[in-house]
Parts: C-alpha cells; sequence; structure tokens
C-alpha cells in the first residue's frame, strides 16, 4: 500500500507556452554553503500582470522569465531548483569523503560508491558484462516450471518488476503490524494507459518503446532478429498486463488494493507459482498470510505464465533485468534509457552531468548516511523548534475549524479531532539512523555496489515483516526536497532539504514563512482527511468512522473541487484529470487556508505594517504563490497529466485563492474578476 503517501509537491508544471530555452550555463563547482534565495523574491513578480485576473502570473512572472529549463531538467521550479543546489552541496561532501584518508565508516560508504560511480573508465571498460550472471541463469532455465520458480529469486536478489513484486507493509487492516505483499508490477511503461491510448502521440511513444526494447537486447548482446521478434512479444505481454491492472484513479481507493489471504488461499486461487516456495526465496517462509494489492492482475500472470511459451517469458525476464539496470552499466546502455525514458517520455535535452547522477545515486542508496552529514551542516537546532512550533499552531487551527464545521456531527468531529491530536510530527531528520554497517561499499566496483545497495534495501524491507511498525522510519531522506503525510502512521514528514531558503526562511518575518512552509504543513496534515486519507483512523487503521450523512457531506465538497479542477487545461487539449488530484487540491485547499488562520493566530499581538508596497496579508499570499513558480517541458507536462495526482502549478495557486475571501479581500478583488470564484469550495 506504499502508493497512498500523499507528497505535497513531486511534481508541478505551468503553461507549456512560458518555458524558454535555458542558455548552455559554467560548468558546475560543487557549493561549500548553500545560497541564500529569499522566501518572497521580488525579482520573481510580473507587475504588469493584474493579481486578480491571475494570480499565479503575477507571483511568478519574473521567475519564470528569469529561469528556464536547464538542458537536463524535465522542469524546473523552486522545489527542483533548491534541490539542485542541495545535490551541488552533497558533491562536495562526497568527493572530500571519496578522497579522506582519516574517515568514518559512513563516509568510507557514502565515499566510495560516489567514487566507484565516478569511475566511469572503469564501468564503460565491462560494457554489458556485468548482466551475464542474470543472463545465463535466464538462458539455461529449463522449463517452465523452472522459470516459474525462479521467479522468487530474481524479486529477492535482481533490480527490476518481473510480472509482480514482493514487499512488506503496514498492514491496513491493522496498522500496528508489517505484513508481506504482492503487488502488480511488470511494466516498462510508467502507466497502464500508455500501453490502451490511442491518439496519436501514445501511438508514437509505443513505437520508441518498442525500438528502445530492441536497442537494449541488442546491446546485452541478442543478435538484431531475435531483438526485433522478442519487443514485440515484450509489448504483447506488457499490454494484457497493463489491461489487467487498476487504473491510478481506482488506486486512490484502498479497499480496492487490500485483499488479506492466507498463502493457502493465494495457492488455491492462483496456482501457477508455488507461493510457499516464493515466499521461502524472499525469507519469508514463516508468513502464511499476506496482501494482495490487485487479485485480478495475479489471474491475468497467471494466464500469460501458463500460456506463453517459454522463449516469450524468458525475453520478457531479460528485457526487465536489462533495463534495470541499465543506467548503471556503461554509457551506450545509459544513453539508451536516457533517451527514451527521459528525452521521449519528458522532453529532457541532455544527460545530467556524471557528478548529479552519482550524488543521486548516494542518496538513492545510502540516503540516511549521506542524510547525517546534510544535515550537521545545514539543519540548525533553531529551524527545528521553529519549524515544530509553526506545526503545532496549524494543529491548533484546524482543531479551531473543525470545531466550528456546522454540517459535521459531534461523533465525527470526535474522531476527526481525535485523529489530529494522533498526528506525529517529524521534522528534519529521523531520531535514529538506518544502520548500514552490514552493508559493504567497495571502491573499485560500482554495479556490485549498486546489487549490494538493492539486497541490502530488500533484506531490510523484508525484516519487518511480523515485527511492530517502526513509526520512527522515514520514507524520504534528510536532503529531499519534498514532504509527504502517511496515513497508515498518520504522521507528517519535513525533511531538512524542504526546510531552507527560499521555502523557509529563517530571515524573514512571519507572512511569507507561514505563506509558503506553514501551507505546505497544513497541506500535508489535511491529506489525513482528504478522499483517501479520510479513510483510515487515528491509528492508522482503514475503518470508516464517519457517519454516513458527514461523509456525503464532505464527498460534496470534494466533488466542487473536482468540478473546479476538471476545467483547467494541463497542455495540448488535456485536462486536469481531477479525480485523480482531488486528494492534493483537497490538501491545497485545506492546507493554505489552516496556515492562514494559524499566522493570523501567531501575529495577533504584532503590529504588522506593510513591507515593500505590500501588506501583510498580500505577502502572506505571495509567499504562498512563490512556492510553485515552474517552467515545464510539454513532454514531461503531457506524462504528469497520466501519472501525477499533483495538479500544475498555476492550478494549484489560481485554484486555490480563487476559492479563499481572505484573498480577495487582501487584494481588493471583486466578484466577476477571474481570481474570484462566485461560489466558493470549501474544506472545512
Ligand atoms: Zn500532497
Amino acid at each position: 500500500m506504499r502508493t497512498l503517501i500523499t507528497t505535497v509537491l513531486a511534481c508541478m508544471f505551468a503553461p507549456p507556452a512560458l518555458a524558454q530555452q535555458a542558455p548552455t550555463p559554467a560548468p558546475a563547482q560543487p557549493l561549500t554553503a548553500m545560497p541564500y534565495s529569499p522566501s518572497l523574491d521580488l525579482s520573481s513578480l510580473d507587475r504588469g500582470v493584474d493579481p486578480c485576473a491571475d494570480f499565479y502570473k503575477f507571483s511568478c512572472g519574473g521567475w519564470m522569465k528569469n529561469n528556464p529549463v536547464p538542458a537536463d531538467q524535465a522542469r524546473w521550479d523552486v522545489y527542483s531548483k533548491l534541490a539542485n543546489e542541495n545535490q551541488q552541496f552533497l558533491w562536495g561532501i562526497l568527493e572530500e569523503d571519496a578522497k579522506a584518508t582519516n574517515r568514518t565508516p559512513t563516509q568510507q560508504k557514502i565515499g566510495d560508491y560516489f567514487a566507484a560511480c565516478m569511475d566511469t573508465a572503469s564501468i564503460n571498460r565491462l560494457g554489458a558484462a556485468p548482466l551475464q550472471p542474470a543472463l545465463k541463469q535466464i538462458d539455461a532455465l529449463a522449463d517452465r516450471k523452472a522459470l516459474i520458480t525462479y521467479l522468487g529469486p530474481l524479486n529477492r536478489h535482481t533490480p527490476g518488476s518481473f510480472f509482480f513484486n514482493a514487499e512488506s507493509t503496514q498492514d491496513p487492516g491493522d496498522s500496528s503490524s508489517v505484513i508481506a505483499e504482492i503487488s502488480a508490477g511488470g511494466l516498462g511503461l510508467p502507466d497502464r494507459d500508455y500501453y490502451l491510448k490511442t491518439d496519436s502521440k501514445s501511438e508514437e511513444t509505443r513505437k520508441a518503446y518498442l525500438a528502445y526494447i530492441e536497442q537494449i537486447l541488442k546491446l546485452a548482446g541478442r543478435s538484431a532478429e531475435s531483438a526485433q521478434k522478442d519487443a514485440a512479444t515484450i509489448m504483447r505481454i506488457e499490454t494484457e498486463l497493463a489491461k489487467a491492472s487498476l487504473t491510478r484513479v481506482e488506486r486512490r481507493d484502498p479497499y480496492k488494493q487490500y485483499h488479506k489471504m492466507t498463502v493457502a488461499q493465494l495457492s488455491a486461487t492462483n496456482p501457477v507459482v508455488d507461493w510457499k516456495e516464493y515466499l521461502r526465496a524472499q525469507g519469508l517462509e514463516s508468513v502464511t498470510t499476506l496482501n494482495v494489492t490487485q487479485p485480478a492482475f495475479q489471474k491475468e500472470v497467471d494466464r500469460v505464465l501458463t500460456n506463453e511459451p517459454l522463449e516469450n517469458l524468458k525475453a520478457y525476464l531479460r528485457f526487465h533485468v536489462i533495463t534495470a539496470a541499465a543506467p548503471s552499466l556503461s554509457e551506450p546502455f545509459e544513453e539508451a534509457a536516457f533517451n527514451f525514458y527521459s528525452r521521449h517520455l519528458r522532453g529532457v535535452q541532455q544527460l545530467p552531468p556524471r557528478w548529479k547522477r552519482c550524488v543521486r545515486q548516494v542518496d538513492h542508496g545510502l540516503g540516511e548516511a549521506l542524510g547525517q552529514e546534510f544535515v550537521a551542516r545545514t539543519f540548525s537546532a533553531e529551524t527545528k523548534q521553529k519549524t515544530l512550533l509553526m506545526t503545532s499552531q496549524i494543529e491548533q487551527a484546524m482543531q479551531s475549524e473543525i470545531e466550528q464545521l456546522d454540517w459535521m456531527s459531534p461523533a465525527t468531529k470526535q474522531e476527526a479531532l481525535r485523529k489530529l491530536h494522533a498526528v506525529h510530527n517529524k521534522i528534519g531528520y529521523p531520531d535514529k539512523w538506518r544502520d548500514y554497517s552490514k552493508l559493504e561499499v567497495q571502491q573499485k566496483d560500482y554495479f556490485g555496489n549498486v546489487l549490494r545497495v538493492a539486497d541490502f534495501e530488500t533484506a531490510r524491507d523484508f525484516s519487518k515483516v511480523g515485527k511492530p511498525v517502526d513509526r520512527n522510519e522515514w520514507g524520504m531522506t534528510p536532503p529531499t526536497v519534498n514532504a509527504y503525510y502517511d496515513p497508515q502512521m498518520n504522521d507528517v514528514n519535513f525533511p531538512a532539504g524542504v526546510l531552507q531558503p527560499p521555502l523557509y526562511d529563517p530571515k524573514s518575518d512571519d507572512a511569507p514563512n507561514y505563506g509558503d512552509t506553514g501551507a505546505t504543513i497544513g497541506h500535508e496534515l489535511t491529506h489525513g482527511f482528504d478522499d483517501e486519507g479520510r479513510q483510515f483512523d487515528a491509528q492508522g487503521n482503514l475503518k470508516d468512522w464517519w457517519t454516513k450523512d458527514d461523509a456525503k457531506n464532505f464527498e460534496e465538497r470534494i466533488n466542487c473541487l473536482r468540478d473546479q479542477f476538471a476545467e483547467y487545461i494541463v497542455v495540448d487539449d488535456i485536462h486536469i484529470n481531477s479525480k485523480l488530484t482531488s486528494g492534493e487540491d483537497v490538501a491545497d485547499l485545506g492546507g493554505t487556508l489552516i496556515a492562514y488562520m494559524a499566522w493570523k493566530k501567531a501575529t495577533e499581538a504584532q503590529r504588522l505594517m506593510p513591507v515593500d508596497g505590500f501588506t501583510p496579508d498580500q505577502r502572506f499570499f505571495i509567499g504562498f504563490a512563490q512556492w510553485a513558480c515552474e517552467n515545464t517541458r510539454e513532454a514531461n507536462s503531457r506524462m504528469q497529466a497520466t501519472v501525477d495526482p499533483h495538479s500544475p502549478g498555476f492550478a494549484r495557486i489560481n485554484g486555490i485563492v480563487t476559492n479563499l475571501p481572505e484573498f480577495a479581500t487582501a487584494f481588493g478583488c471583486k466578484v466577476g474578476q477571474p481570481m474570484v470564484k462566485a461560489k466558493a469550495c470549501k474544506v472545512w
């Protein structure tokens, strides 16, 4: 059930016509200190735009003009720009740790992982050789039974998704325990819709995908003839799997992905895989019950495993081994994967520089080791204390809003408040760091490191099964510029990376900070009550605590936003899929309002004065809008319209302020102007 984690900002985009071409930048250098930019940036404004006509453009027009999308990015926004600076800062740390002689065990691991990744001469010399052990094992599978049995070790030890996945999950019905889960997978395109849509762009993408499969199979040693034939087979198998997969909108319903059963029951309904043997291969031999996210999908897997000729199944496995490994192999593999997944699907022009890919790799594999170094240098006790205080103030504002609702019954209110009071606030970094001592990292063996890291992570994940939930665990690394709410943990998580200027600015007064980071905190808290989150109780159990009437009333409120956001266009003639984005849209509207209330309360004893010609209320809203400034590539917008539960940046600002009378008052906007809706939607 990991898909339930709802992040604040994973993806943002703007009307593509406004995207600019980037000039060639000077080669980057490691940063020794994080650059400063203020949380309210006057140079980001476009004063030629009337804030009551287009508040997003008024707040971000200057930023958009000054910040074209760099050649190695799919989109460029305030968040990704800060993430890029974080990476540049981590680059310096890793270069130092790669060379230093007197290193701590943590510094040895991250330094050597980085150094091995930067050693492109060795990586290129090896070519396809690191793939050979896995490919040889697939070649040697003598019959169908051997192949099906091999799915177990493959899932346990080889990066990639082979038909379906096994992992651990918090039991939706009993959030105190961790169980094993079998989930749908096995697709090489970003979503099932890519296989099924009939428009010309989708047809074009499928052609490019076929060409990619063929190219990468040839790079791994298949003949041109076999590669072409295999590509068609793989596409056909994946299309069958796609048809049997739930849509992203269906996956927002947690009940649709909760089918707890015994291993005996699974074996009876899906007899093709020997599940006892499969679980034993994961080190989960004692598991007797588990969750199966998509039983109908598993039936299709059984059908494919039964009906496809052995050679076809081998071709499918081979491709998934190769494509998962491609970004960690020599240049031709890396370029092939980049050309399809980044250039074709997202419009990126250039492979990011090696240092950047290697920093990301270390963050991805050893995030809490690298995170320790990051936190020690960037995250002050003062920021932690101030943002914790802000979080509790926003929780109080939320409490007042819930208490005052005229449509919610006392019974539901009581449960809502119980849930709010149980939210665990996690700020900056974990209380206890992950232990990497058993992970071996070698300076001269990049691919080996990648495999060992993946193996270490899978072992760590499976070791949780059957044990009580560790509520201190984090799902994001400390340098990450993002935040999330997890409905099963009932916690909000703000990594140190997101609590920095310009998003949280310790040098600034409260107005823009509450508008920006405050609204993000409000956003995450509101996720606990969005269309998905509201189905979980204070302990994180999937359990209905709403009266029928209250649920109906609340769904109507969500529908108001669904109708509004469905009108916005992402790119071409593609509208926002507001059934997919409604959780995020609800979080934006509810979160911004409670951040505003909390700011008012926190500053009620102060005599706030205008600054730079803007009133305090105006500065709150400009601070709010300026987190979302962005430019994006058209191709990326097209992909996000399919896969991203977040609305584009302009809609996340204009679609929210139009519903807030506090905004209209602050800027003197009147009914009839674009930024004022005749009938506002309300969450609270
Ligand atoms: Zn969110």
